[in-house]
């Protein structure tokens, strides 16, 4: 597979990839985007399936909001706190947020398969294992392999980490993956839940596991999404598994009247929560973006829309330092940017988990 370096490879073809080599495919045309990812679509990924309207409202810019269509928006939410906590409800507010609930094997599958029908070169199916800098080329060499393949070698202007949570990039590029201290875990599954309120969004938080919640959102005909994340801490502190876990919040929502069937499709994933100093641009000709950069809301758990965002302003930032010839300032603006903008939500979420860690004890 020797040939012309890559202007970007992009590893993972998750929202964070897949918006990326969308963005940077739009912004300039000649450009030459690589899309590499372990798996080949459609691929699903454990998690809430709510997508918040500030991605939606990306996704529009690029034309990449058919999925929504003939879906409802949910504009409400139910939030329950153990009594102590009720005066949370007036600090807490999930109403000012519109969403939508897409399966993400849909919605992944949709992204992924834009990114390549707008000229991404399809490399699903590979896996990266290694990248290295080449400084007098300029270049990085990358090592992808497909499953029972051998090593195969591509070159790049930029490398681009949307690999998730356990970002190979990130490594690559001399970070460690997060301490304990930033990482939540989550268990996922669907199931048929009737006479459920299809308009809103159901979060309870759960006694002893607080900052952690128990979530159900609507999909269609009945379907719901179900699942539990908690800090690593407290998953580790109560030995039991996320399935136990999940369990119990099925049996908390039977007591209140709500009767889970045919729960199916468990999986589990963990969550790199943000904190301030991981760099985005951690060398040159490198960036991290979506969990891979640890984007994911500390006390919401929310990470789609920071990562999309992510991925639309690198892939402009990249595609115009390239055809102006200054890639290094337009990388270093893009990490600017995605700071000044988020940095403060960031840390204010940081604060109230660690708050409701303390409070808890009270209970
Ligand atoms: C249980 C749970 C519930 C959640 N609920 C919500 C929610 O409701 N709303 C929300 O906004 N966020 C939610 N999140 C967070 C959200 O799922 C993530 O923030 C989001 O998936 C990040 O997208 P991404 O593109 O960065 O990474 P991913 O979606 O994880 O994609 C990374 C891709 O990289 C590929 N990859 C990994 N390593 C390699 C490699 N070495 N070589 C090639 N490819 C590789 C993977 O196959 C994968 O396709 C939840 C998370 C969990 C765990």
């Amino acid at each position: 597979m020797e040939q012309e370096p890559w202007d970007l490879a992009v590893v993972g073809a998750g929202p964070a990839g897949s918006v990326c080599a969308c963005s940077a495919l739009g912004t300039h045309e000649g450009i030459r985007v690589a899309l590499i990812d372990r798996e080949t679509f459609p691929r699903d990924k454990p998690c809430g399936d709510a997508i918040r309207q500030d991605a939606v409202s990306v996704l529009e810019e690029l034309k990449l909001n058919a999925i929504f269509a003939g879906r409802s928006r949910i504009d409400r939410s139910r939030l329950n706190f153990p009594h102590k906590f009720q005066y949370l409800k007036k600090l807490i507010d999930f109403d000012r947020y519109t969403y939508y609930i897409v399966e993400r094997k849909l919605f992944d599958t949709a992204l992924y398969e834009a990114a390549i029908q707008r000229g991404a070169h399809d490399l699903t199916g590979y896996t990266m294992n290694g990248a290295v800098f080449d400084e007098s080329a300029g270049l990085w060499n990358l090592t992808i392999k497909q499953r029972r393949g051998c090593d195969v070698l591509i070159r790049a202007r930029v490398l681009v980490g949307a690999d998730g949570a356990s970002s190979r990039v990130r490594r690559v590029a001399g970070l460690e993956l997060n301490s304990e201290k930033h990482v939540a875990v989550g268990v996922r599954a669907y199931a048929q839940l009737e006479g459920f309120d299809k308009g809103a969004l159901q979060i309870d938080f759960l006694g002893r596991l607080i900052p952690g919640y128990g979530w159900i959102f609507p999909l269609q005909n009945n379907k719901v999404n179900i699942g539990v994340g908690l800090d690593i801490r407290d998953y580790k502190a109560a030995g039991k598994s996320l399935k136990s876990h999940l369990d119990d919040y099925v049996q908390y929502l039977a007591r209140e009247g709500l009767v889970i069937h045919d729960l199916n499709n468990i999986s589990t994933h963990p969550l790199p929560l943000a904190f301030s100093e991981l760099p985005l641009v951690p060398q040159r000709q490198v960036a991290l973006i979506g969990d891979a950069a640890a984007m994911i809301d500390p006390f919401t758990g929310e990470g789609i829309h920071f990562g999309i965002w992510a991925g639309y302003a690198l892939g402009r930032a990249v595609s115009e330092g390239l055809r102006e010839q200054c890639l290094l300032s337009a990388m270093e603006r893009f990490e600017t940017t995605y700071t000044d903008k988020f940095d403060s939500l960031m840390e204010d979420s940081q604060q109230l988990r660690v708050m409701l860690r303390f409070q808890r004890m009270l209970i």
